[in-house]
């Protein structure tokens, strides 16, 4: 998706204070890119270490992940910000990353990487590979309803073996959902609306390629030279989270709050100037406390479940929050595994293999494992091989509750039947995350409409984050940079008001 157009620098000599709740990818990016247009920030953050879901690790020679593993640059922000941040020399694009495989039968299949490939695989029945090929003349229209799953469009399309083969795993690994919780148009919003101009997803891919080419729109707006962006998925050195500490180190210690919970936040009208300020209240360790700075106007990326539990004030008088509905999350386990070299029957070149739910009838019960240290190989010393292993999700919701040694067991299972991983792990570590990603199933709209209405309701309070929008890291960072952007529009337009009243 292209970024919208930046706003109008803010007025010189203003100088105006914004406060950003949470130093996860969305709230960095925005905080920063206030930061550059002059404002003074400050970032609230809950943790005691910022980044959110990008959380990087190292020891005895390993550097692992225990949230994002890797991203894209499909958002222009993100290519804006690698370059601002001077960072690109740090991106490290992994090795056979095209290599991509599924199980099938207890047993890892490399997936068709373009048209040829699908028709020599084995991964479809001939029926499908024909389904897929005519969906152009084949693909079965249905009523539109905001409410269809992901699985049911996907079936409409290409067929149910493509569900149950690619597109189940595909979402178990990068949402940790199913194809019937997920709701197609907040999950794909860019398919959908596909569906809604050219009815075929490929005849539809196929022209808005062509049209984007003469558009020039895979160009990268604003960063210089008119660069295409690098395809594919990438991570830094020493991690995901070398990004992430970039920005705060370019924010500064003194913007950035920790141990800093916000609880409250309170609007008060100011006499003579057009602007609400707003004052917080935040909880350090232990005690509530008061913030005395004021701010005009305020970008909140925590999750919508800490924000139905705030306290809202507007102008004196409560903001009841009743209207957000309650969010489901889907928790997930991730663990990282190392084995010697020769304890590997099969090891695989490539990116990971992801397990469709069927699967489970071949004792295999993992959402998918990364080959870590084959796509980066400095990430685990020369005569080991390291694996990042995804367990839990809607599939397997009981599972991140799991003993430690039920969990070691399950991962072992997989990889030794997936790779030949025998015996125990030379090193093995868990991160369990109780909220890893929203739900977007069949009733997010109404999340999406509290956010809209929290929006029009409190002038000079933005919501980002990967609860709008998309949740991959590139769409969180999108969605700050979009609020900074329509922050400073705000504070722009605040000030032409004040400067046609006063003349
Ligand atoms: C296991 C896992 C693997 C993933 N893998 C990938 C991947 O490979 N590629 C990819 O693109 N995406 C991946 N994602 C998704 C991606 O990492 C996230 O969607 C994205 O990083 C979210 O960023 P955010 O800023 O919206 O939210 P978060 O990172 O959740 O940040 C929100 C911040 O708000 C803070 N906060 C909450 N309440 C308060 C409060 N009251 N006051 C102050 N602060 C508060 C939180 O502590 C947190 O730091 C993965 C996610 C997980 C969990």
């Amino acid at each position: 998706m292209a970024s919208s157009s930046p706003p109008a620098p803010l007025a010189t000599g203003s100088s105006k204070r914004v406060a950003v709740v949470g130093a996860g990818a969305s709230g960095l990016a925005a905080a920063y890119k206030l930061k550059l247009n002059g404002i003074d920030v400050t970032v609230y953050e809950a943790d005691s270490r910022a980044g959110g879901k990008i959380k990087s690790n190292s020891r005895d020679g390993f550097i692992w992940d225990e949230g994002a593993n890797t991203m894209t640059e499909t958002e222009a922000d993100v290519g804006f910000l690698l370059d601002s941040l001077k960072i690109r020399d740090k991106q490290q694009l992994p090795l056979s990353q095209h290599k991509r495989y599924i199980a099938k039968d207890g047993s890892p299949m490399l997936l068709p990487s373009n048209p040829i490939a699908l028709v020599g695989s084995s991964l479809l029945s001939t029926h499908s590979k024909f389904q897929v090929f005519l969906e152009p003349f084949l693909w079965k229209r249905s009523e539109p309803t905001k409410q269809e799953s992901v699985g049911n469009f996907f079936q409409r399309h290409f067929g149910k073996e493509v569900v149950d083969n690619l597109v189940n795993p595909f979402i178990a690994g990068t949402t940790g959902g199913d194809p019937e919780s997920l709701s197609m148009c907040h999950t794909f919003p860019d398919l959908w609306n596909l569906e809604k101009r050219y009815g075929s997803i490929i005849s539809g891919a196929v022209l808005s390629k062509v049209f984007g080419k003469k558009e020039g729109s895979t160009k990268i707006k604003g960063t210089g030279g008119g660069r295409k962006r690098p395809r594919g998925s990438f991570s830094f050195l020493g991690g995901m989270q070398t990004l992430t500490d970039a920005l705060c180190e370019e924010l500064g210690k003194d913007v950035l709050k920790l141990h800093s919970k916000v609880l409250e936040f309170s609007s008060i009208c100011n006499e003579g100037s057009s602007l609400d300020s707003w004052s917080i209240s935040h909880e350090s360790p232990g005690k509530k406390q008061a913030e005395n700075k004021s701010y005009d106007a305020v970008i909140v990326t925590a999750p919508l479940s800490s924000v139905k539990d705030m306290k809202i004030t507007k102008r004196g008088a409560s903001f009841p929050l009743d209207f957000i509905p309650e969010i489901n999350y889907i928790s997930m386990s991730v663990i990282t595994t190392a084995f010697r070299k020769e304890r590997v029957e099969h090891p695989l070149e490539g990116f990971g293999v992801l397990i469709p739910s069927k699967e489970t009838q071949n004792g295999l019960k993992t959402l998918g494992t990364l080959f870590s240290s084959m796509m980066f190989p400095d990430r685990a010393p020369r005569d080991m091989y390291l694996y990042t292993t995804f367990v839990g999700g809607t599939r397997n919701r009981e599972l991140t509750k799991a003993s430690w040694d039920e969990l070691k067991g399950i991962v072992a299972f997989d990889l030794q039947k997936l790779l030949g991983a025998k015996g125990e792990p030379v090193f093995v570590t868990q991160y369990n995350w109780n909220k890893a990603f929203p739900l977007y199933g069949h009733n997010y709209h109404l999340a999406v409409e509290a956010i809209d209405k929290l929006e029009k309701n409190l002038p000079g309070f933005f919501y980002a984050g990967n609860h709008k929008g998309g949740l991959s890291v590139g769409k969180a960072i999108s969605s700050g940079c979009r609020a900074a952007d329509l922050v400073i529009s705000y504070l722009n337009s605040c000030s032409d008001d004040k400067r046609n009243f006063q003349f």
